[in-house]
């Protein structure tokens, strides 16, 4: 029971009293403390190039970024996300006044959210959500709005997110290629989606941490790209995923220079600036060959083929994701129905930590049932996790 101040109040305010420890944090540390294998949390078990990792230490050694950088990002980093979008997708975004750099793009989150948003405003983001949405949402003051994402495509339902549209609707949060599901968006999804914000006036805030991990035939459109969207849309990015270093937190926003000035105040006040030498090194990982690039999502599609393999053999219902690092399954063949408590049993049954989609999701019914697991992992631990999963199959 939580502890009392003497006007009976809880130390946690109403905004975030429905939020806990993160299932991330949770079950991560369920792996460490009992050994398991851990296909929960999504980081890679091989750091990024050398030559980047090389970039960060010849920064720290020749003093550059080791006291505090700009407040938007150094400049060389916010031209190197520029010349990335250009180079990928043809858009423009001048360096200066529309490219900020943030902690990771968890802050770009944070920051859009605390920038954009009233008490009151109603945001609607695909449900299962990554967990950052709804507890930034909240301390906004604002209300998410789910748009069920559904077995076994988890295609976007366009009709209902017309119907979800209200006066008070202020913007949409995209996430692309979305994580758990792995769901790409297509083309033709995009296109309404922007015909929709178009007509309602709606800003839109796209998560596209995972932009080079789309596989087979499905391919990363950014939004912003699409007709009236690059004035309203705020883009948000993170060298985390494409150039595996999630411990350096180096994310990033595009927008147009009025969004970005927005998005900028709020990130002022949450953390100034974010660790300066690791600028330096991520500026040069942008600007590697495509080859860096094609090999990165190759490699990461033939993970995905060896782990969806292994589950299935394991009797699992897999949903085979277009993009992302994550494959979500379905345990009913094990003849289970809740995902949570599977995965708190799963390391003593059988030494694997996984992430249970459940919470991800208003909708109590909706993903119960679903457990997702990350392919970001050496080919013998993969191996491993398949096996064991395969021994304790029914
Ligand atoms: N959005 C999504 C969809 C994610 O999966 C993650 C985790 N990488 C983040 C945002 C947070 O990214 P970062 O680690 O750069 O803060
Ligand atoms: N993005 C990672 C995932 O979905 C986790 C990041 C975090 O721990 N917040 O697994």
């Amino acid at each position: 029971m939580a502890v009392m101040t003497s006007s009976a109040r809880p130390h946690l305010n109403r905004r975030l009293a429905e939020f806990g420890t993160t299932v991330f944090a949770e079950m991560s540390a369920l792996a460490a403390a009992t050994g398991a294998i851990n296909l929960g949390q999504g980081f890679p078990d091989t750091d990024g190039p050398e030559e980047v990792r090389e970039a960060a230490v010849r920064a720290l050694r020749d003093g550059r970024g080791n006291q505090y950088p700009p407040g938007p990002g150094i400049p060389e980093l916010r031209a190197a996300i520029s010349e990335h979008q250009q180079r990928f997708y043809g858009l423009s975004f001048d360096p200066d006044t529309e490219v900020l750099v943030t902690a990771g793009a968890t802050e770009a989150i944070a920051a859009t959210m605390l920038a954009l948003l009233e008490p009151g405003d109603e945001v609607i983001a695909f449900e299962p959500f990554y967990d950052s949405y709804a507890a930034c949402i909240a301390m906004a003051g604002a209300k998410r709005v789910p748009l069920t994402l559904r077995a076994p495509s988890f295609r976007p339902d366009l009709d209902e997110l017309r119907a979800k549209i209200t006066p008070r609707t202020r913007l949409l949060l995209l996430n692309t290629p979305h994580n758990p599901t792995g769901m790409v968006l297509t083309a033709e999804e995009q296109s309404a989606i922007a015909a929709l914000a178009v007509e309602h006036g709606l800003l839109v805030v796209t998560d596209e941490v995972y932009e080079h991990l789309a596989f087979d035939d499905a391919a990363h459109i950014p939004i912003a790209t699409f007709p009236g969207m690059r004035e309203r849309t705020v883009s948000i990015s993170s060298a985390g995923k494409t150039f595996s270093f999630t411990g350096w937190k180096v994310g990033w926003a595009t927008a147009d220079g009025p969004l970005i000035a927005a998005v900028r105040t709020a990130k002022q006040y949450l953390t100034y600036v974010n660790a300066g030498p690791f600028q330096y090194a991520i500026a040069e990982a942008l600007r590697l060959p495509d080859a860096y690039f094609d090999d990165f999502r190759a490699d990461l599609q033939r993970k995905r083929d060896l782990l969806s393999d292994g589950l299935r053999a394991a009797g699992l219902e897999v949903y085979q994701p277009q993009g992302t690092y994550f494959i979500t399954t379905d345990i009913t063949p094990f003849g289970e129905k809740d995902a949570y408590a599977f995965c708190r049993a799963l390391p003593e049954r059988c030494g694997v930590v996984a992430i249970p989609n459940s919470v991800f999701y208003d909708d109590p019914d909706a993903g119960r049932s679903q457990v997702r697991f990350t392919f970001c992992k050496k080919d013998d631990v993969l191996h491993e996790a398949t096996a064991r999963l395969q021994r304790l199959a029914p």
